[in-house]
């Protein structure tokens, strides 16, 4: 069965609005984002697969600004 796992792409407009980033990483139920040193927003890798994509996130955003793509990988085995 393939394996689903999520992929989330953070627009560079993200990273000017402060107050937007730290709404997300206080929104997310599973502390997908964080804020780097450099104050930009990340995502933490091993968290990715535990999103719920309830669509907090994106509903603070624009959803121009944050996108989450859902993929497959086909895991034969
Ligand atoms: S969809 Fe929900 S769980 Fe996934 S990153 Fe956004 S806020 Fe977090």
């Amino acid at each position: 069965m393939p394996a689903m796992f999520i992929s989330i792409a953070i627009e560079d407009s993200v990273h000017k609005d402060q107050e937007l980033c730290n709404r997300l990483v206080s929104m997310c139920p599973v502390d997908i984002f964080e804020i780097s040193e450099k104050s930009q927003l990340i995502t933490v890798e091993e968290n990715l697969d535990e999103c719920t994509l309830c669509n907090l996130c994106i509903e603070a955003s624009s959803d121009e600004q944050i996108k989450i793509e859902k993929l497959y990988r086909s895991d034969s085995n």
